[in-house]
């Protein structure tokens, strides 16, 4: 069989698509969702709180693997259902775990994307299944493997159809540690540097506390994340697992605050509106040129012209330290356009008068 490879860090980045999001290539994207579906009424406020505060996922766990027999298992298919229906309310696209694969396609037919859990990480079978589902899949480490034992089990996946395989660190066992687990940092980076696969942290489960979240977010931020998942719950105190790890939304909002990420999403929202004013501004001078071409019977095309303007912006690029290929490129688009207007001007002259 054909190797993919999960390890070739001289590939060029995967991009993984959920819906609109880009793991991989959006700014810090951060998946939000209370550790279990618990009701409808919680699974719709924990989904208003994350979506209103600039989450780009949501999650929440419908089959849940307690550490004891007797903890909540979660609602099941129907705590699929409620994720969804949460989902599409928001306008967020969904992830949930699956735990057997007799489940898998059942939860594939209503969410976005798969999580595989730390627990199952070494579930060969689930994972062959996880790769077949269509579904770009989320695959946690697990606590006690080793980053090459993590990235064997993303080639399992990679293995069957898919190369949408994000990898999640969410701590490991060591001895002492604040939480049970300890969040192992220092992965990010060496996995980063082992594959093209992106590499999300989860800040809670390793934490120990909700109070610890936000350090341990922004020390992932720190060390080159893709994003963050991190368990929010309307109300923690009333959670039926993880409660004590799980932020309120007051505490989501600081710590989306602290990530910067909206600040910086908003600026460069500003930004691109200003491209569009530019581009708008640049057109309407294209086409008063045009008129002036077309009335001295000149032809809409200057190769001269247009040679000398590109020189320009690659001279540009060059200054701004951006790749001028690139910005050639754009351009040729941006050109294209401009003649296109000017020949539909041209055509609409000659057949008026
Ligand atoms: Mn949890």
């Amino acid at each position: 069989m054909e190797r993919k490879t999960a390890r070739a860090a001289d590939r060029p980045q995967t991009v993984v698509h959920v819906g609109p999001v880009r793991i991989g290539h959006d700014l810090f994207p951060v998946i939000a969702g209370p550790c279990a579906v618990e009701s409808e009424a919680q699974m719709m406020a924990a989904a208003e709180a994350v979506a209103g505060l600039g989450a780009s996922l949501l999650r929440g766990g419908a089959y849940k693997q307690p550490g004891s027999p007797y903890g909540f298992r979660g609602m099941g298919i129907e705590g699929v259902e409620v994720l969804a229906e949460a989902g599409r309310h928001v306008d967020l696209p969904t992830v949930t775990q699956v735990l057997e694969p007799r489940q898998a396609e059942a939860v594939a037919e209503h969410v976005d994307m798969i999580e595989i859990g730390s627990g199952s990480m070494q579930d060969y079978e689930l994972l062959r299944v996880a790769g077949r589902l269509g579904r770009p899949v989320v695959l946690r480490r697990g606590p006690s493997a080793t980053i090459d034992e993590w990235l064997w089990a993303a080639e399992y996946l990679l293995a069957e159809e898919t190369d949408q395989v994000v990898l999640v660190e969410r701590g490991i066992r060591t001895f002492g540690g604040s939480g049970s687990d300890t969040l192992d940092i220092n992965a990010v980076p060496t996995v980063k540097e082992l594959t093209h696969l992106p590499v999300l942290v989860d800040p809670s489960h390793a934490s120990g506390g909700a109070a610890r979240v936000m350090p341990l977010a922004l020390a992932a931020q720190g060390v080159g994340a893709d994003g963050l998942i991190v368990e929010v719950h309307p109300e923690p105190a009333a959670a039926r697992s993880d409660g004590p790890l799980q932020l309120d939304p007051d505490g989501f909002s600081a710590l989306m605050d602290a990530l910067g990420v909206n600040r910086m999403r908003r600026a460069v929202d500003m930004l691109d509106r200003e491209v569009v004013r530019l581009l708008a501004r640049r057109l309407e001078l294209a086409l008063a040129i045009g008129r002036v071409k077309s009335a001295r019977g000149m032809p809409v095309r200057a190769p001269i012209r247009e040679a000398e303007l590109l020189a320009v912006i690659r001279e540009e690029a060059d200054i701004q330290g951006i790749d001028p290929d690139h910005v050639e490129e754009l351009f040729e688009l941006v050109l294209a356009h401009s003649r296109r207007l000017q020949h539909q001007e041209r055509t609409k002259g000659e057949t008026s008068t």
